[in-house]
Order: structure tokens, then C-alpha cells, then sequence
């Protein structure tokens, strides 16, 4: 690619010479500036030559070299030896030709000038690099959310490669045909999109060899024969796929696409990209980590307060929430009322079916009961083949209400594992307060209990409450 040269300069000697000296030079471009020292500015402005030549000292006068962004060679005329070099110094510019001039000389300047020039866009281009590293450290740092940190690393990364796609992909261990995209930069909500691993056999070969994957031309990779009829009408030039290694583990697969024509990646965005990917592994680790421990913690919580076989709240939680509402109802004045059921003729069942059939029923009874209480209500195996539900907020002729809708939904439902007389009755007993004979949470209970036993009494399938009803 030739080198774009500005010129600015005025005198018509060192004019001829410099356009005498570009000519026949094809690796340069030289663009001469015939007006003011203004339109010089704007044309820096837009588009940063490889080097300005500018004559000394008038034309250094005009422009401020300090803020021009590329090399300068001021070209210093015969007539001005004196305030020229006084005003390169001024200028601060580290390239200059005193009069007269030799072309050999000006080549050399221009070739050094040039030089310095990609040194500094290199040094340049690295530290933008390094701040987008530092700059993603950061953003991922912040946050404990995997999700997250996929999405801004795919986002980070397009946003300092210009890329088409740019996406993570997560292959589960167990099942290594399928991959699936967990994060792309083109839009955050779009996860789980299932890829089949068969026409991704760069993805297959990261993940085997846990070592990035560099195809620099898709159309022409030995690798990507089976599928370049698949890749050709999409374009795709250049694919890379950088493996999220954390102490030796994948945790995921890096996979970057792009599809710009006759472009592949260069080395130094492979270098990027391994170097973010390095950076995310950390903090995906973590955010891993913190999931699966929250999942546990939250599995552990479910698990001490639901009991096992039905399924439904054990009594242990009951109490906790019994304590609660008791002294909510005694502080604000509210009812507060207690179901005790038990089932009737529990042991003919395990009898007659044996004892996990009879666990079978107690579940499915336990889940049909839920079903149909309350939200606000506490349902709770109380013990054995009895269940106990707490009615914040309900009095007497509500509990009553209740245990009545409940008993009729138990009496159209069908246990389909018993063969004959596949329905159960229960016996309820309920007890209210406010009450005299009810002062603590677990008077509560034992009156519930206690008419639950009249409940039985009586001859089963019924209900009783407490205070009896006049
Ligand atoms: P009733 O309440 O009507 O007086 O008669 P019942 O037969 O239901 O009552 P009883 O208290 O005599 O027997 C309760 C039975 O419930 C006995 C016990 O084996 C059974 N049971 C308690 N817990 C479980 C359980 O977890 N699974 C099974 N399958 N049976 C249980
Ligand atoms: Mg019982
Ligand atoms: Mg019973």
C-alpha cells in the first residue's frame, strides 16, 4: 500500500525539488496543500498521512506540530538557516533538512519518519488492547452472573474486532454432539440455540485438543472440507475458537466468526482474543461456582422444610409459621383457625395393598389437598396420615367453609391404584381462637386435636369444631 505524503510548502524552489524527488517514487503518495495553513488542519483532521513535510520556518509557524499525530520533516530554506532551526526546536520536530537539499537525504528522513510512524500505531493499537482487557477484568468482576459475564465478553470482543459474529458456545460433557450458543454480542436475551457439532468440526477440534483453532480460510482448510458447502454461501472467511480453559477444565468454547472478504484474523487479535478469554475464565468460574452454590443452599432449604414422602410442608416449617401467625392474630385481633385431618381407615389400605401403595395414596392425597388450598393458607403433613392446615386471617365459619370444599374435592377424586373402593373419606376436627381456653400456639393444635378425636368418634367422615357451635 503507498504511503500518503502531505506537503506544505510554499516556496517555489523547494517545490520543484520535492516534486522532482516524488516523481518515479511509487511507493509514495504525495499530496500537495497550495492553500492556507487552515485547510492543512482540516485535512490532518480527517485523514493522518504517514508524514507531513512542512517549510520551516514559515509553514511551522502556521500549524502546531505538538498536536499533529504523525511525523513531521521540516524542510529548512537557505535564506531563514537561523530562525528554521530555532523554530524546529520550538516545534519540537525531530525530523529536518537544511538547505540545500539532497534527495538521498530527504528518502532517508521520509523512511524513518514512516517507520516511526507504524512503530507508534503498533504501540498504539497494543495499549487499546490492554485497556480493553483491563477495561473487560473489570466489567466481569463486577458481576456474578455467568450469563453476564458471557455476554459482555462477546460484546467487549466485538467491539474491538470488527467481527460478524461473535458468540460463546457451552457443549455439555455428557453429550458432546450438540452445542449450544449461550451469549452473542448481536443481541443479549438470545441463549440456547442448539448447533448440531456436526457441521462444526473447528469447534470438535478446540474441544478435543483444549487449544485454540485458527481457520484463516474457510474455503480452502482441510478441516472444514465436509462443510464447505454449507460455509461458502455464508461467506465466512476466517473462524476462530478459543477454548475458556480455567486450571485445566473447559469451561466453555470461545467461538469467534467473520465473514469479511479476503480479511482473516491477524495475529494480533488472536492474541486478543486468547488473552480475553483468559480474563473471563476467571470470572466465569467464580459466577459458576456462586450458582451452584446458591442451588445447593436453596435444594438444602426446600429440603428441611418439605417433607419427603408427600411432597408438601413438613411440621418442623408448620411450627415456624404457627409461631408466626399466632402472634401476628393476638397483636392485630385477627381469627386464626386450625384443620386437623386424618385419614379414615388408613390401615385397611396398607393392609390390602401393601404399605407403598399406601404411601402412594398419602402423596397423591397430600397433592390434591394442596392443590386446593389457599395461597395464604399453611398446609402441612402433621404425622403419619395426618395433615394440618393454619387459616391466617379465617374464623370459625370459614374454617368450616374450607374443610367442607376440601372434603368434597376428596370425595369426587378417584385413587386410581386402588382397585376397589378407590375413594377416601377423612375426619376433620378444627379449633379457632381468639378462644379463652386458647392462650399459646400449641392449645391451638391439641383442641384441634382433641375434636378431631370426637370426629373419629362420632363415626368418622366428618367434621368437628372447636368452640362447638351452639
Ligand atoms: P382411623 O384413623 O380411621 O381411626 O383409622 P386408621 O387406620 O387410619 O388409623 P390408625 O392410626 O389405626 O392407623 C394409621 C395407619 O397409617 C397405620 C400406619 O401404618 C399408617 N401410616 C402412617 N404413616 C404412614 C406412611 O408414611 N406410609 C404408609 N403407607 N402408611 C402409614
Ligand atoms: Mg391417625
Ligand atoms: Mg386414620
Amino acid at each position: 500500500m503507498k504511503k500518503e505524503i502531505l506537503i506544505y510548502e510554499k516556496d517555489k524552489e523547494v517545490l520543484n525539488f520535492l516534486r522532482s524527488f516524488f516523481r518515479g517514487k511509487n511507493e509514495y503518495s504525495p499530496r500537495f496543500i497550495k492553500s492556507n495553513a487552515d485547510v492543512l488542519k482540516r485535512e490532518l483532521e480527517k485523514n493522518m498521512p504517514s508524514a507531513l513535510i512542512i517549510g520551516a520556518p514559515d509553514g511551522l509557524e502556521q500549524v502546531q506540530p505538538l498536536e499533529i499525530q504523525c511525523p513531521v520533516i521540516a524542510m529548512i530554506h537557505s535564506a531563514h538557516v537561523a530562525t528554521g532551526i530555532r523554530s524546529v526546536v520550538k516545534c519540537d520536530v525531530e525530523y529536518y533538512l537544511l538547505a540545500p537539499f539532497y534527495k538521498e537525504d530527504l528518502e532517508h528522513k521520509i523512511r524513518l519518519a514512516v517507520e516511526r510512524k507504524s512503530w507508534f500505531e503498533n504501540l498504539y493499537k497494543e495499549k487499546k488492547d490492554l485497556k480493553a482487557i483491563i477495561e473487560l477484568t473489570h466489567l466481569v468482576s463486577s458481576t456474578l452472573n455467568p450469563r453476564e459475564v458471557l455476554y459482555l465478553t462477546v460484546k467487549k470482543l466485538s467491539e474491538i474486532i470488527n467481527v460478524k459474529r461473535c458468540s460463546m458456545i457451552s457443549v455439555s460433557l455428557e453429550d458432546q454432539r450438540y452445542a449450544y450458543v449461550v451469549a452473542t454480542f448481536e443481541d443479549p436475551k438470545i441463549t440456547d440455540v442448539k448447533l448440531d457439532l456436526k457441521k462444526y468440526p473447528e469447534i470438535r477440534k478446540a474441544l478435543s485438543l483444549k487449544r485454540p483453532v485458527i481457520i484463516k480460510d474457510a474455503l480452502k482448510d482441510p478441516l472444514m472440507k465436509e462443510v464447505r458447502d454449507i460455509i461458502a454461501p455464508l461467506g465466512i472467511r476466517s473462524i476462530m475458537v478459543i477454548p475458556v480453559i480455567f486450571h485445566n477444565e473447559v469451561i466453555d468454547t470461545l467461538l469467534l466468526r467473520t465473514s469479511r472478504a479476503g480479511h482473516t484474523f491477524t495475529e494480533r487479535e488472536i492474541r486478543l482474543c486468547i488473552a480475553i478469554a483468559n480474563a473471563s475464565a476467571n470470572a466465569l468460574y467464580n459466577a459458576y461456582l456462586h450458582t451452584k452454590l446458591n442451588k445447593e443452599k436453596t435444594r438444602l432449604e426446600k429440603l428441611a422444610i418439605i417433607d419427603y414422602l408427600t411432597g408438601i410442608y413438613n411440621i418442623r416449617y408448620f411450627y415456624y409459621r404457627l409461631e408466626e401467625e399466632f402472634s401476628r392474630a393476638e397483636r392485630y385481633k385477627l381469627p386464626l383457625s386450625c384443620l386437623m385431618f386424618d385419614i379414615d381407615h388408613f390401615k385397611k389400605i396398607n393392609d390390602t395393598y401393601g404399605h407403598r401403595t399406601g404411601d402412594i395414596v398419602l402423596r397423591e392425597f397430600a397433592q390434591l389437598m394442596k392443590r386446593h388450598t389457599r395461597r395464604s393458607d399453611v398446609f402441612a403433613r402433621y404425622g403419619g396420615e395426618e395433615f394440618i392446615i393454619l387459616l391466617p386471617q379465617t374464623s370459625m365459619q370459614g374454617a368450616i367453609t374450607e374443610a367442607e370444599r376440601l372434603r368434597d374435592v376428596l370425595k369426587k377424586h378417584q385413587f386410581s391404584i386402588l382397585k376397589e373402593e378407590n375413594r377416601i373419606t377423612v375426619s376433620v376436627g378444627i379449633a379457632c381462637s381468639p378462644d379463652e381456653k386458647i392462650q399459646t400456639p400449641d392449645d391451638l393444635i391439641n383442641l384441634a386435636d382433641n375434636t378431631l378425636f370426637e370426629a373419629k368418634k362420632k363415626g368418622r367422615d366428618q367434621i368437628v369444631v372447636y368452640p362447638p357451635l351452639e
